[in-house]
C-alpha cells in the first residue's frame, strides 16, 4: 500500500465516517471518479487562456503524459477538450487515413464504440468479434491481418471497462508489429496503473483522459502519438475541432490551445499529476488499485458473490460481478441503501449476464474498500440476503 493518499484522508475525514472529506459519497465507478481535496482545490483560480501561468502549466502536462510510455522524443502529448471519447474520436479521425481499413478488436462497449465512431468517419473497418468474457483472440487477429492486405490499423482497447477485462495490449502490438500494420490503443481507464511503454508495446497512438487513473476532473482527452506519424496527418480529420493535427501544431506554434481550453481541469490535473508523481507513478498507483481490487475480489468471495471473470484475466480497475439470484435481492435497493451509506457503484453492461460493477480506482484506498465491503454486508441483512449465488450457480 501507499503511504500518501490513505493517511491524507484519515486525517481529512469528516463526522460521518463512510462520506469523502467533501462529504459525498465514494465513486467506485469507472470515472468520474473520487478526486483527492488538493486536486479539486486546484480548481478555485481563474487564468485567462494567455497567461503565462497557464501556458506553463499546460506544456508540463504534456511533458509529463508523453513521458509515461517512456518513448523518448519519438512521442509527443496533443490534449483535446472534451470527455475520453472525444479524444478517441480525435485519434481515429485523425491517424486514420481516408483510404485506410481498420480492424477493430472488439469484447465490450468501448470496443463496438471505436466501431460506430469509424462509421460516422465513413472509414473502412472490419470487426473481430469476441465473448465479452474472454481477452481478445490474437491467433485469429493475425489469421485476419494475413488474409487482409488492405488493413492498415488494428484498434486494440486496454481493459475494456464493460467487464475490466485486460487484453493481451503486448502480444497484439507484437502480432500487428509483424504484419506491417499500426496500432491505436484506447487505454482510458487503464493508462497510468497498468504499465505501457514503448520499449513494451509497439503503437502509433493511445488515447486516455484526465478523469481516470491519474485521478484529475473530467473534462480533457489526450492523446500520445508518435511524431512521425501524426506529421504525415495533414487534413485527415474530417472533423475541425477533433483535428489532432492542426490541434498539435497549433500547441506547438504558441502553447496555445485553439480554442477555450478547460483551464481549470488542467490546473487541477496539474495537481493530480504531482500526486500520481509522488504516489511512484504507474507502478505506485498500480499498486494501490491491485490491493484495493484484492481487497473487494476476497470481501466480495467472502459473501458469496460470484465475480464474471477469473483473476487471471482481471485488471486492477473494475469487477464484474454476477447478479444474486435471491429472491429479495433487487439491485436498485441495493445500490440506493449503498449510496446512503456513503458508496456509489455501477450497473452492469452486459448482454450475457445480469452483472453490476464496482470500481477500484480513483481516490480510495484499503479503508475504504473495506468501508463498502461493511455497507454492502449490513445492506444484504437488511435485504434479508442470506446467499449471493447467481442464478446458473445457485
Ligand atoms: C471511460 C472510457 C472511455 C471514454 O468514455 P467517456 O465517457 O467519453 O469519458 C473510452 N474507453 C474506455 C475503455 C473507457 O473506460
Amino acid at each position: 500500500m501507499q503511504d500518501v493518499p490513505n493517511s491524507e484522508l484519515g486525517t481529512m475525514m469528516t463526522d460521518t465516517p463512510s462520506l469523502s472529506p467533501t462529504g459525498d459519497p465514494w465513486l467506485l465507478t469507472p470515472g468520474p471518479l473520487t478526486t483527492s481535496p488538493t486536486v479539486k482545490a486546484a480548481m478555485q483560480h481563474d487564468f485567462g487562456s494567455r497567461d503565462h501561468n497557464f501556458i506553463a502549466i499546460n506544456t508540463r502536462m504534456r511533458e509529463r503524459l508523453a513521458g509515461l510510455v517512456n518513448g523518448g522524443d519519438d512521442y509527443v502529448c496533443v490534449p483535446m477538450q472534451g470527455s475520453g471519447t472525444f479524444a478517441v474520436e480525435a485519434m481515429l479521425g485523425t491517424l486514420v487515413p481516408k483510404d485506410g481499413k481498420v480492424l477493430v478488436l472488439v469484447n465490450g462497449a468501448y470496443g463496438e464504440r471505436i466501431a460506430k465512431i469509424l462509421d460516422y468517419h465513413g472509414r473502412a473497418k472490419v470487426v473481430q468479434q469476441c465473448a465479452e468474457n474472454l481477452p481478445v483472440n490474437v491467433g485469429q487477429l493475425e489469421e485476419t491481418l494475413s488474409a487482409d492486405s488492405a488493413i492498415t490499423h488494428v484498434v486494440a482497447v486496454h481493459c475494456e471497462t464493460t467487464t475490466g477485462i485486460l487484453n493481451p495490449l503486448k502480444e497484439i502490438s507484437a502480432a500487428t508489429a509483424r504484419q506491417g500494420r499500426k496500432l491505436l490503443i484506447d487505454a482510458m481507464s487503464a493508462f497510468g496503473a497498468v504499465p505501457l511503454e514503448a520499449s513494451d508495446v509497439t503503437f502509433d497512438a493511445v488515447a486516455a483522459s484526465s478523469n481516470k487513473c491519474i485521478e484529475g476532473t473530467p473534462g480533457m482527452g489526450f492523446c500520445i502519438v508518435r511524431k512521425d506519424t501524426l506529421e504525415a496527418c495533414a487534413g485527415n480529420c474530417p472533423s475541425l475541432s477533433l483535428d489532432l493535427y492542426d490541434q498539435w501544431v497549433a500547441m506547438e506554434k504558441n502553447a496555445q490551445w485553439r480554442f477555450t481550453p478547460p483551464v481549470q481541469v488542467i490546473a487541477a490535473f496539474d495537481q493530480a499529476l504531482n500526486e500520481f508523481e509522488d504516489e511512484g507513478g504507474v507502478a505506485g498507483r498500480g499498486a494501490r488499485y491491485r490491493e484495493n481490487c484484492k481487497i473487494l475480489l476476497d470481501g466480495m468471495a467472502d459473501l458469496g458473490f460470484e465475480a464474471l471473470l477469473p483473476a487471471e484475466l482481471q485488471a486492477p480497475i473494475i469487477v464484474t460481478f454476477l447478479m444474486p439470484s435471491h429472491p429479495r435481492f433487487d439491485f436498485t435497493l441495493f445500490y440506493d441503501r449503498l449510496k446512503e451509506k456513503g458508496y456509489v457503484i455501477y450497473p452492469g453492461k452486459l448482454t450475457v449476464a445480469e452483472t453490476f460493477r464496482i470500481g477500484c480506482i480513483g481516490r480510495l484506498g484499503a479503508k475504504e474498500m473495506h468501508g463498502a465491503l461493511e455497507a454492502i454486508k449490513d445492506t444484504l441483512a437488511e435485504m434479508g440476503v442470506d446467499n449471493c449465488a447467481p442464478a446458473a450457480a445457485a
